[in-house]
């Protein structure tokens, strides 16, 4: 099942078209994504009764982000070996968890405006978070992802690294940096939720480059095991959402380092989810 938001209701998307879940049940679920989330299991039960007469024609540049108000958003460093040797460091022996702060979060295809600095691209598989939960067992985690997405955690690397220590979650958090999308798709959708593959592709006038590519079976600490351990400290909310590390390929351990510039365009691909569609503006100096 594939599940998003239009114009910040809930909706359920198949063949191009969206239903509106909140009027689809007739009232009897909530039209926001939280509250619907908080709600999963009546969701899951209800949608393949549902009466989709009613759907609408979509594009996926009509959709917001599949929770476009999350309370918690977490993200993970280093959670790829490959890209922490690129970065310099050793693998983690427990998982590197910083926030972008949820006014960043968007929809699947905007324009972004390019802070002063060193703007980096970093594809991640977003983790959707349903009825929540406080210290979740591993073996119980997949139970509470509702689904899984698609992000961008873009990140200015003057800011992420000014200061000693370095902070990492204002310098991923301006205006835009947490593209989501443009649908989630639940667990059981995919062939092997393990492993899901994406693909990070920069357009630039006539030229298109493969920036980062890779699978979730190559993670340090698998999805599942995250959602465990963040959820043994933080009680996981609904619709909360984890960024669960990005794998080799960033523009800042290229050599020469190469960010992100005005006019370029920047293609996210997870499979079995879909695309992100970011283009870049020169922003205030
Ligand atoms: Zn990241």
């Amino acid at each position: 099942m594939r599940f998003g938001t239009l114009g910040g209701r809930l909706v359920l998307v198949a063949d191009g078209r969206a239903l509106d879940v909140a009027t689809a049940s007739g009232g009897a679920l909530p039209s926001g994504a939280r509250a619907a989330l908080a709600r999963w299991d009546e969701v899951r039960a209800w949608a393949p009764t549902a009466d989709r007469s009613g759907a609408v024609s979509v594009t996926e540049a009509e959709l917001g982000p599949p929770v476009p108000d999350p309370r918690q958003v977490f993200a993970v460093a280093l959670n790829y070996r490959p890209h922490a040797a690129e970065a310099g460091f050793t693998p983690p022996d427990a998982p590197l968890v910083f926030t972008k702060f949820p006014s960043c979060v968007t929809g699947p295809v905007t324009t972004v405006a390019l802070p002063p600095g060193n703007v980096d691209w970093e594809i991640e598989v977003v983790a959707v978070i349903g009825a929540g939960g406080h210290r979740i067992p591993r073996a119980a985690a997949w139970d509470a992802i509702a689904g899984l997405t698609c992000g961008q955690d873009l990140s200015e690397r003057l800011t992420q690294s000014q200061g000693r220590p370095a902070q990492f979650s204002l310098g991923k958090s301006f205006p835009g940096f947490g593209p989501t999308g443009p649908v989630a798709v639940t667990p059981d959708a995919f062939p092997d939720r393990d492993d899901i593959r994406f693909e990070s592709t920069l357009l630039n006038g006539s030229t298109s480059e493969t920036l980062q590519s890779g699978r979730t079976g190559d993670m340090i600490f698998p999805i599942d095991d995250l959602v465990a351990r963040i959820s043994a400290i933080c009680p996981l909310l609904p619709g909360d959402l984890i960024f669960t590390g990005t794998p080799a390929g960033v523009g800042n351990r290229r050599t020469p380092p190469r960010f992100l510039r005005p006019g370029e365009t920047l293609i996210s691909r997870l499979d079995g989810v879909g695309e992100l569609r970011q283009t870049f503006a020169q922003g205030p100096r």
